[in-house]
């Protein structure tokens, strides 16, 4: 049996490897799954901005129905909107055509659950079951499904004004410049920040799918040219999002940018102020996680790398935040998943009523000093890491194997983890003590060489 889930559900570049055949394909599988358990299952389905969107969505659509499934369809919105949109509307699953920051040329298909978290690993592998059968459910004439349309905008804003104090932002009127890369961000943040009273100046906010100006992955590299426009014109706060909007980056008032796990932190801390409960991140998320969690004691859990796991545990001990290296933040009572735009509204709010700066408020927190690097490696790297991790637990050190290999100091840790989609091995390092994090770096990189003999490594 083929694998056809990745780590973010499908994707793929149009018409090669996704395309209309597909999504009706996996359209049917997916409405033959959800009608064994249920008579009448409804599903919501959304879209991203990309130029193979709406065939996509319309395909998908009509698979379903012709499965017997009704549709909720609520057009172009960020990811956490359609997860947002699945709770809200208590349908049995949902879909969203998006290939979040992958180039225009790529799309993709995310399958939700009916509460909007992703599709589980177990629910997912059934429905790729279903797929490669090719045996499905065929609809009579009489109980095909029915589309109907539905705008949720405004139930967001509606949800999001109940959790932010909006009088504070409305008051502080903070100058945000937002760059949404064309995604479907476009249509949400600037006009929900404008609502909240914010002065927005929003950059590519076109939503065209051609994606021209800039890459949707909302990285240092990708980001030269929103940070000359930010330097130029001093706001709050400026901020980038992917092409589905579930994450957000942020830049300073001189387009410095900022690193997600401070971003996070800094939620967290907000978060945690107003209602303490347990925080949940990665192996791969910087310790000054644990030591805002300590200010207001509570406790953290650390999980394989991957918004499913982390929103999983969340879900089983109730926790109030939880959040990711990348800038990915999921408030649990909100979506079942990461929301980049709710995770800008925040930090607006922990501006607009602290009083503060934006780059005060990151001066405040915990400092540690960070490397994140990668190298890349022909071979198995896998069982690279482990024979890395077999190496250095024989020589006595602490190493946590929950994702990759983290070796653990007394001020601060090295994790070596094999990347899900690339031939590349992340090297991540910290530590409270400058100069550490670099002297562990090397380490890992020489233990990992040491390890390893047999294979081919570029640094
Ligand atoms: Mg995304």
């Amino acid at each position: 049996m083929g694998k056809i889930f990745g780590t973010f559900g499908v994707r793929g570049v149009y018409p090669d490897f996704l395309n209309e055949d597909f999504a009706l394909k996996m359209a049917r599988a997916f409405g033959t799954f959800l009608k064994g358990l249920k008579e009448n299952p409804r599903v919501v389905v959304g879209r991203d901005t990309r130029r193979t969107g709406e065939s996509i969505k319309e395909s998908f659509i009509s698979g379903l129905i012709s499965s017997g499934v009704d549709v909720l369809d609520v057009g172009i919105l960020p990811t956490p909107l359609v997860q947002y949109s699945a709770r809200i509307l208590r349908v049995d699953g949902g879909a969203v055509i998006t290939a979040s920051h992958n180039p225009p040329e790529y799309n993709g298909i995310k399958l939700l659950e009916g509460n909007g978290m992703g599709l589980s690993r177990k629910k997912e592998a059934a429905v790729e079951e279903i797929f490669e059968s090719g045996k499905f459910y065929a609809s009579s004439w009489k109980s095909v499904g029915k589309k109907s349309r539905k705008d949720m905008k405004i139930d967001y804003f509606m949800s999001v004004m109940e959790r932010v104090d909006a009088n504070a932002i409305a008051s502080r009127k903070p100058f945000v410049v937002v760059d949404e890369a064309g995604g479907a961000g476009a249509l949400i943040l600037p006009e929900l920040l404008e609502t909240l009273g914010c002065k927005v100046l929003s950059l590519n906010s076109h939503t065209s799918g051609f994606f021209s100006a800039r890459n949707p992955e909302p990285n240092e590299s990708n980001l030269k040219d929103t940070e000359k426009i930010v330097k130029a014109l001093s706001p709050d706060i400026a901020v980038a999002q992917d092409g589905d909007a579930d994450r957000a980056v942020f830049m300073t008032s001189d387009g410095k940018f900022v690193q997600g796990d401070k971003t996070f932190a800094l939620i967290e801390k907000f978060v945690l102020s107003e209602r303490k409960g347990p925080v949940v991140t990665t192996v791969a998320t910087s310790n000054i996680i644990d030591e805002v969690a300590k200010e207001f004691e509570v406790e953290v859990y650390r999980t394989k790398v991957g918004d499913l796991v982390v929103t999983g545990k969340l879900l089983e001990l109730g926790g109030v935040i939880g959040g990711e290296e990348n800038g990915g933040v999921i408030f649990p009572d909100l979506v079942l998943g990461r929301d980049g735009i709710f995770s800008t509204v925040k930090i607006v709010e922990a501006i607009s009523k602290s009083g503060k700066t934006f780059e005060e408020l990151l001066s405040e927190l915990p400092k540690f000093y960070q490397i994140k690097d990668k190298i890349r490696v022909k071979g198995d790297r896998k069982s690279a890491v482990l024979k890395f991790a077999k190496l250095l637990k024989s020589e006595g050190f602490t190493v946590d194997l929950t994702d990759g290999a983290k070796v653990i100091f007394d001020d601060g840790w090295v994790l070596v983890r094999a990347s899900g989609t690339e031939p590349i091995i992340r090297i991540f390092s910290e530590s409270r003590i400058e100069g550490k994090e670099k002297e562990y770096h090397d380490f890992a990189i020489s233990k990992f060489i040491e390890a390893n003999k047999d294979l081919e490594v570029e640094i």
